[in-house]
């Protein structure tokens, strides 16, 4: 976890979700299933507590249902690298990372373990999915994909983790597909080069991003957010434009 003192949170949603919270999960039910959060960041430097990242555990039922089970080893590998991609991209975004930490009930991390997930949506259990609705904040990952991502093997999802938590910080400010902190004339520029990138990926010209952003602008940012921490120095060479807008979020002046 990064050393240094978080700073006031800079995002509104966060200034007023600071207290005392438990988690979701029923106290004797987290005792049985070993619920854990990220501990460096539970107490603000106000003293506030804060519930930080809860991580539950799933596994495929018979019929390929999901049921909440204990951590195997590998969820507990998946949990230390979940936390350790996170604390690597907010280094310099102390501020995010208590806004994060803060949120009214933290933020679940849902780890499927193994195979045979038998999912309505199809998608899933695949790779990673995030979900905000009001004060619910869940992330949910294939506990797989968090231990083989982040290596740069794929084609398509080169870090899972990364991806996820790009979605959640676009989500929980006010416009998709944006990142805070850009002012209208970055804004501006970053839709001119999203569509310079766009016009790359349809007629199959080289750029380090891959056809998965093509989907909609949410998931053009998730995956530049991928290629930033992955391919900097290959995006930096072939975009400096958006490498610079990524660059300003995660490592501001
Ligand atoms: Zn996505």
């Amino acid at each position: 976890m990064a050393s240094s003192r978080p700073n006031k949170p800079s995002s509104k949603r966060s200034s007023s979700t600071a207290g005392k919270k438990t988690p979701k999960v029923a106290p004797a039910e987290a005792a049985a299933l070993e619920a854990s959060s990220s501990q460096d960041w539970l107490t603000t430097e106000d003293g506030d507590y804060c519930t930080g990242f809860v991580f539950r555990y799933f596994s495929a039922g018979k019929r390929g249902e999901r049921v909440e089970t204990k951590p195997k080893a590998e969820a507990r590998q998946a949990e230390e690298i979940i936390m350790q991609r996170v604390a690597h991209a907010l280094k310099y975004r102390p501020d995010w990372m208590e806004t994060l930490c803060c949120l009214d009930n933290g933020v679940e991390v849902r780890l499927y373990q193994g195979q045979g997930f038998k999912d309505e949506d199809l998608e899933i259990y695949l790779f990673g999915r995030t979900t905000v609705h009001g004060d619910d904040v869940i992330l949910e990952f294939a506990t797989d994909e968090v231990i083989n991502g982040g290596r740069d093997i794929h084609d398509d999802v080169m870090d899972v983790v990364i991806h996820e938590l790009v979605h959640l910080i676009d989500y929980l400010d006010d416009e998709d597909g944006v990142l805070p902190d850009w002012t209208a004339d970055e804004g501006l520029l970053f839709w001119e080069q999203r569509e310079h990138e766009w016009e790359l990926l349809r007629n199959e010209k080289p750029t380090p991003l891959v056809p998965y952003a093509l989907t909609n602008e949410v998931e053009f940012l998730a995956v530049l957010g991928e290629v930033f921490f992955m391919r900097s120095e290959e995006l930096k060479a072939h975009n400096p434009i958006l490498f610079n807008l990524m660059h300003k979020f995660f490592y501001p002046a």
